[in-house]
């Protein structure tokens, strides 16, 4: 991190500059031009005077994500594969709503969760992400589109918790006034849950949206389709929820995939409706996307229907995932999967 100034507070990004014998109020303006303006380059950074460009590019070089495919579905979603400056691939994408511009982007190269359903998993962890490389793929989306960025989703690859000094590092600078300022009731970190994370996460003055990937009722049905539930227990997941809302006042959100004949039966539905009552929590439910590897099937729309209906009918409040770029590589990970499957095969 010491030369990464764009995963750098605007505090220490003084020092540095201190150290180099630079005025205090170079670091704002620098600070204003990697993060409010994104600029790729020093070259941009025109009010700075070219001697201390052409040293920062040499001591301290600004790394960027470079889009190795782009692309376009239908619907306006965009899906992005970028390729960090060691070549590592990650994927984010771009979703147009009504509301604004939504980002969902990885946190890691990779996952080590293990998730059965996923394809973000199916290689392993290959490195965490730094702060200014989670910063990167909404900027340089930005830079593509020429479009604000209203929301953002920690929901791609990898899990954040696993990364977490640089996840809380990442929404800091994300939410600087003098940076994107983007608000924290517009940003969620979605979790397989590790609740020593969540906990830490509520204590840390960052109220944003959590979700967690629950996925199943019971601890059984839930380690049979998500190897972390071997190590935490569903209720000791929901008590760490419960102190997150507590502390922050934020809605927790469980994310439901829904998997024919694994999950949607009559008794999913009244588990899953109890353990949401006591939190208050939203359930979002999502057509499980089929992944080739694992064999699971997408299911009937008009099942996830009844599915929704009939948790409605317990009292819960559900939402059912809008299914967006589906003529694209749909699912967390696809992408890069696909990708790394080929140049393997060359
Ligand atoms: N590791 C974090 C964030 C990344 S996954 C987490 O587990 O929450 C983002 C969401 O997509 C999670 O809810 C995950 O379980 C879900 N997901 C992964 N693969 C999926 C698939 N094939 N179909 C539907 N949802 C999937």
């Amino acid at each position: 991190m010491d030369k990464d100034l764009r995963s750098m507070t605007r505090g220490e990004i003084a020092e540095v500059l201190a150290a180099m014998g630079q005025p205090a109020y170079r670091a704002g303006q620098i600070f204003s031009w990697m993060h409010e303006k994104a600029a790729r380059n020093y070259d941009e950074m025109t009010n700075l005077p070219a001697a201390l460009r052409a040293r920062l590019a040499e001591e301290l070089p600004l790394t960027c994500a470079e889009i190795r495919e782009r692309q376009v579905s239908r619907d306006g979603t965009e899906k992005y594969l970028f390729a960090m400056p060691d070549g590592c691939l990650v994927e984010s994408v771009l979703m147009r709503y009504k509301f604004g511009n939504s980002v969902c982007i990885s946190s890691q190269v990779g996952c080590r969760m293990g998730c059965k359903f996923c394809a973000s998993t199916l290689e392993g962890l290959e490195r965490d992400l730094l702060p200014s490389e989670m910063l990167e793929q909404i900027y340089e989306i930005r830079r593509t589109t020429g479009e604000p960025v209203t929301h953002v989703v920690v929901m791609g690859t990898g899990e954040p918790m696993d990364n977490y000094e640089n996840l809380v590092r990442f929404l800091r600078l994300l939410t600087d006034e003098k940076g994107m300022h983007l608000s924290r009731r517009a940003i969620t970190v979605s979790t397989c849950g590790l609740p020593d994370g969540i906990r830490k996460l509520a204590g840390e003055g960052l109220p944003v949206n959590l979700a967690l990937s629950l996925h199943a009722a019971t601890d059984e049905k839930r380690r049979g389709i998500m190897p972390v539930a071997n190590r935490y227990t569903i209720a000791e997941l929901l008590e760490a929820c419960k102190v997150y809302f507590e502390k922050t006042g934020r809605q927790i959100t469980f994310e439901y995939a829904l998997i024919s004949g694994v999950n949607d039966a009559e008794e999913d539905v009244r588990q899953l409706a109890a353990l949401a009552a006591p939190l208050h929590a939203h359930i979002n439910l999502i057509p499980v996307n089929p992944v080739r590897e694992r064999g699971y099937r997408h299911p009937q729309d008009r099942d996830v229907q009844a599915f929704k209906n009939k948790l409605e009918k317990s009292g819960v409040n559900v939402s059912i995932r809008r299914v967006m770029g589906r003529d694209i590589d749909g699912a967390c990970g696809q992408l890069r999967h696909r990708r790394l499957h080929d140049e393997k095969q060359i």
